[in-house]
């Protein structure tokens, strides 16, 4: 197993050290494990200051790209956000970096995080869900430089409502903006990651979504815990696994210097 969505204290909202997030992938016997962390110019004056990569390079440097037979793979995970200031700051901060994966993922929505409670306010379940979905469509092509879009269901992460699924019969406009980016994506031969932290206690979801992407054509998936510290790197990979194969998903895929290799899911 891999696990492609992991922080250190590279990331303003992460304490936990490259050792101790590559002692938890040895413990698991995982064969890969990509950094990730947070590269975000989506919310002028608000941001966490970017990942200093090169200096998380250099302390990388010691390992000579692996750990007790865990490789190792450098990447960001970046915010997207739907105006061209954005992708281009991120851009030039990743110019010179050689990144050997990149997450998009969308985080803010009209100036707030979804992570907190305040986006939910005055919104129905569908409107908030289908406005993070929309913005997702309206900021894609603005990002050619990803390699999969990170975790698609992250508005309902933190959301107040009892059943907080994200589920494409939630409303008609959610499955038609759903089907919007699916379709982006596989134009521009980008994938989708399972992310596995947004299901927290609860029974994994997202098989209807990952249906509707595999129906656009979407060919390949990658997998990650979205571990902010070590108790919880590895967290429900197999169950992540077992629904892209569930939803016919063909590959996994992993990445070295932006090319992906494509593994059978079987
Ligand atoms: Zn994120
Ligand atoms: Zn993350």
């Amino acid at each position: 197993m891999i696990d492609y969505h992991v922080h250190t204290l590279f990331s303003g909202d992460s304490t936990a050290t490259i050792s101790e997030q590559l002692e938890a992938a040895a413990r698991l016997g995982l064969e890969e494990i990509c950094f990730t962390d947070h590269v975000d110019f989506d919310n002028p004056g608000a941001n966490f200051a970017p990942a200093n990569l090169a200096s998380r390079r250099y302390m990388l440097r010691e390992y000579g790209g692996s750990y007790e037979g865990v490789r190792i793979r450098e990447g960001a995970e970046i915010s997207m956000a739907p105006f061209d200031e954005c992708a281009a700051k991120t851009k030039a901060y990743l110019a010179d970096f050689d990144a050997d994966f990149i997450i998009g993922s969308l985080h803010v929505v009209d100036g707030v995080d979804v992570y907190y409670p305040d986006y939910h306010r005055n919104k129905t379940q569908q409107t908030a869900y289908l406005k993070y979905v929309e913005t997702i469509l309206e900021s894609l092509p603005r990002f050619d430089f990803i390699s999969v879009l990170g975790h698609y269901d992250f508005v309902a992460k933190f959301a107040p409502y009892e059943d907080r699924r994200m589920r494409l019969d939630l409303s008609p406009l959610i499955r038609h903006a759903f089907t919007g980016v699916f379709k982006t994506l596989v134009s521009m031969g980008k994938g989708i990651e399972i992310n596995t932290s947004a299901w927290r206690g609860e029974a994994r979801w997202g098989l209807d979504v990952l249906k509707l992407y595999r129906a656009l054509g979407g060919e390949f998936v990658t997998f990650g815990s979205d571990a902010h510290r070590s108790a919880v790197l590895g967290s429900r990979l197999d169950e992540a696994y077992e629904l892209a194969l569930e939803a016919g998903i063909p590959y996994y895929a992993t990445f070295e210097k932006m090319q992906p290799t494509f593994r059978p899911i079987v």
